[in-house]
C-alpha cells in the first residue's frame, strides 16, 4: 500500500501566526480568554485550555487580555473589549483582515455586500459586522439566485472553495448591473484543495484529518469525495476502522488548516503499521 501525504496539509500560516501569538502571550499571562476555540481542533484547544487559554462565550465572562483568534470578530467587540479596560492580543489573520477591509469598503461607497460563506462560521460573522449588519450571507447558488439590487459588492469566506465561489459570481454576473468582486479565498485554501485534489485523482482512499467543526476540513473532505474513489474525515488514528484499507493500493492523506504536523504524522504512521 502507498501512503501519500498532501503538499500544504496542516496548519496554514494564519493558524501557525495564532498559535505563535498565544504560546507568547501565555509566558506573559496565566490566564487567557478566547472567543471561541483558538483553532478548529478539539486536541489542540485540550491542550491549550491546560495552558491556562480559557474559552468563552461573552464578554461578560472576561475579566483579563483577550486572544482574538485567527477568524477575527466583529469592530464591536473590539469596541466593548476597550471600554472593559482589558488587553487585546489580536491574531486575526491578515488574509481574514484584508477581507474585512474590503467588506467595510464595499459598504463605505455604497453596494449591496453579498458575503460568500457560511452565516454560521465566525469569520463570516465578523465580515457581517464590518458591514454594519447590513450585507448578507450566502452559500449556495440558488441562494445567489434570489440576490436582488443594482450594486452589489462580493466578498468571500477566506477558506470558501474557488470552483464553488467561481459559479455564484457567474450567476450574479447575469443578472447584477453593477458587480464588484474581491476574491478574498486566500493562497493557502486555494493551494491546499489543489493538492488534494491531484492527490485523490490518484488515490484509491483519501483520509482528511481535521476538526469535525473545521470549515476548511470539511471542504477537503467533500473535494476529496468528489474525486477519490472513497474518503474519511477524521480527528484521530481512534476513528479509523482497518476494513477501510481492504484491497486499497494508494491512500492519501490530507489535513486542514487547523491540523498539527504531529497529529498528521501519528495518523500516517498508524495507518503503515496496518499493513
Ligand atoms: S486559511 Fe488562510 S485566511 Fe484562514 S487563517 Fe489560514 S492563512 Fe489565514
Amino acid at each position: 500500500m502507498i501512503i501519500e501525504i498532501a503538499e500544504n496539509a496542516g496548519f496554514c500560516y494564519g493558524v501557525m501566526r495564532a498559535i505563535d501569538i498565544a504560546n507568547r502571550a501565555l509566558e506573559k499571562h496565566k490566564t487567557l480568554y478566547s472567543f471561541g476555540p483558538i483553532i478548529h481542533n478539539p486536541q489542540v484547544v485540550e491542550e491549550y485550555e491546560k495552558k491556562g487559554l480559557r474559552v468563552v462565550e461573552s464578554i461578560d465572562e472576561v475579566d483579563g487580555p483577550v486572544l482574538i483568534r485567527s477568524h477575527g470578530v466583529a469592530p464591536e467587540i473590539y469596541e466593548k473589549l476597550r471600554e472593559k479596560g482589558v488587553e487585546i492580543i489580536d491574531a486575526t489573520c491578515p488574509f481574514v483582515k484584508e477581507a474585512q477591509r474590503y467588506a467595510k469598503q464595499l459598504c463605505d461607497e455604497g453596494y449591496k455586500v453579498v458575503i460568500f460563506g457560511d452565516k454560521d462560521h465566525p469569520e463570516v460573522k465578523a465580515h457581517l459586522g464590518y458591514t454594519n449588519y447590513t450585507a448578507i450571507a450566502i452559500n449556495s447558488e440558488e441562494e445567489a439566485k434570489k440576490v436582488k439590487a443594482t450594486r452589489v459588492g462580493v466578498v468571500c469566506q477566506t477558506t470558501q472553495s474557488v470552483e464553488r465561489f467561481g459559479r455564484v459570481i457567474e450567476i450574479l454576473a447575469k443578472k447584477i448591473r453593477e458587480l464588484k468582486v474581491f476574491n478574498t479565498i486566500c493562497d493557502a485554501t486555494e493551494k491546499r484543495q489543489k493538492a488534494a485534489r491531484e492527490l485523490a485523482k490518484r488515490s484509491d482512499l483519501m483520509i482528511v484529518i481535521g476538526g469535525k467543526n473545521s470549515a476548511n476540513t470539511r471542504k477537503l473532505y467533500e473535494i476529496c469525495k468528489e474525486t477519490a474513489k472513497n474518503a474519511y474525515h477524521i480527528e484521530t488514528e481512534k476513528e479509523i476502522d482497518p476494513e477501510w484499507f481492504k484491497g486499497v493500493e494508494r491512500v492519501g492523506i490530507t489535513a486542514g488548516a487547523s491540523t498539527p504536523s504531529y497529529i498528521i504524522e501519528r495518523i500516517y504512521n498508524f495507518i503503515k503499521e496496518l499493513k
